[in-house]
């Protein structure tokens, strides 16, 4: 079969990208391994910055709308903050991903689920080009499945970390990996009154990640997140964590991890026809861990560069990657120094929050996306070279400490 452009994984970049490509009149196959609906290991947080940018109104599978925090420090006592607006919503992922598949189908996405991608061909043109514009682009890209073989001129890998598109074409990232282990405790007559507005955030104890309460219609979702050297911490520390907030640790249903990539900059996302997006390229916002904003955003970018290399204005998917280069990359890269220094010295952090109402509230506006990572960095002033100084060092005694370990 043949198609303008396949999109490999229906999670959220997939489909947003499956959406944007179908609503302008591409054919477009949009291909899962899983049978739908399907669940991933997620927190199931769909910040308000996240819902923002995503045109598919999300509140069919919203089942909690939170607008405050309760933070604590090394499992110590907790500190609730809130908001007069709405910060995060709360969904499972197996409703939101279903929601978004049926909206890219609705918009004229052909979707076949329950069949795996096994192997990915790219035909350069005769000119030695992936690609290109005119009728010799036709077959540019083989993807052949469990189930069929189907060819297409655009390619978008959407395959989650370690996926088979990246690894087949030359466009997966080079990545620092983050691993997280979430679980569910379950309260079939409705979360406990305490949790019903407000997640949790414990820092300070995890090597580079947090823990987190987040409720759900009838459960929380509790979990922890930390570099990879750590993941086998991650057990017993969901365990102290439980322990803190009174969850048996023992009755968590559910319990499952995976990674989360940190795309290093720079490096490689896009070749010829072929682009990867979300996970697939490592778009992870290392201060927060969320990845569901920008897999919303790389996306809807990557459908975009590949309408344009169907219209034949361009030659390749280069385009996308230099978008998220210029676009995505630089708020990626002041979150991630942002990361390095909560992690060196998560008391300061802790304690402004605590204190400072000013704060809390540039906090609020960045989870609401009404204020960029940038923005935040410019509003610093000069103490902005501070970050860049304190991030480094912290950095370096992070990588010391760890070679010192091994
Ligand atoms: C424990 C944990 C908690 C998290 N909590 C949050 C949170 O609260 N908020 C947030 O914003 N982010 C969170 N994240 C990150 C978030 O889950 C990911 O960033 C997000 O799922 C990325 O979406 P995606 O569409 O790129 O990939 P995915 O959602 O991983 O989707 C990839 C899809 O590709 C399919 N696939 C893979 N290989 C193939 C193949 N060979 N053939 C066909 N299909 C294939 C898979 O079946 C899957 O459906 C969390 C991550 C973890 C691990």
């Amino acid at each position: 079969m043949r198609y303008d452009a396949i999109v490999v994984g229906a999670g959220p970049a997939g489909s947003t990208a499956a959406r944007t490509l179908a609503r302008e009149g591409a054919s477009v196959l949009l291909l899962d391994r899983a049978r739908f609906p399907r669940d991933k290991p997620c927190g199931g947080g769909v910040t308000v910055r996240a819902a923002s940018c995503q045109d598919v109104d999300l509140t069919p599978v919203v089942e909690r709308t939170i607008s405050g925090a309760r933070f604590s420090l090394q499992l110590g006592p907790a500190f609730d903050r809130r908001y007069d607006e709405p910060l995060t919503y709360m969904t499972q992922r197996s409703r939101l991903d279903a929601h978004l598949v049926e909206a890219a189908v609705g918009a004229g996405a052909a979707f076949r689920d329950g069949e795996s991608v096994r192997s990915v061909e790219v035909v350069a043109n005769s000119d030695g080009r992936c690609g290109g514009s005119g009728s010799s682009l036709a077959g540019a890209v083989t993807v052949r499945t469990d189930g069929g073989s189907y060819t297409a001129r655009a390619l978008i890998g959407a395959d989650g970390a370690n996926g088979v598109v990246g690894r087949a074409t030359g466009t997966r990232p080079l990545s620092e990996e983050a691993v997280a282990l979430e679980g569910k405790v379950s309260y079939p007559n409705g979360v406990p009154a305490d949790w019903q507005d407000f997640i949790g955030l414990d820092f300070g104890w995890l090597a580079g990640g947090y823990g987190w309460v987040f409720p759900k219609g009838d459960h929380l979702n509790v979990g922890v997140g930390a570099w990879k050297y750590a993941a086998f911490t991650l057990r017993p520390k969901l365990a102290e964590f439980c322990y803190r907030y009174g969850f048996d640790a023992g009755a968590l249903e559910n319990l499952r991890g995976h990674h989360l990539p940190v795309r290093v900059p720079g490096s490689r996302i896009a070749r010829g026809p072929v682009a990867v997006v979300g996970d697939a390229a490592g778009l992870i916002d290392p201060l927060t861990g969320e990845g569901i904003h920008m897999a919303f955003m790389s996306g809807r970018m990557a459908a975009c560069a590949s309408l344009r290399l169907l219209a034949g204005e361009t030659d390749d998917l280069s385009p996308y990657q230099r978008a998220v280069d210029r676009r995505l990359q630089p708020e990626l890269t002041v979150s991630r120094k942002l990361q390095e220094l909560l992690q060196f010295a998560p008391p300061p952090y802790m304690a402004v929050m605590r204190r400072s109402g000013k704060f809390w509230r540039l906090f609020c506006h960045l989870i609401r996306g009404e204020l960029t990572y940038l923005d935040f960095l410019r509003m610093m002033g000069p103490l902005r070279l501070a970050v860049d100084v304190f991030a480094s060092i912290a950095r370096r005694r992070r990588l010391s400490r760890l070679s010192a370990a091994r």
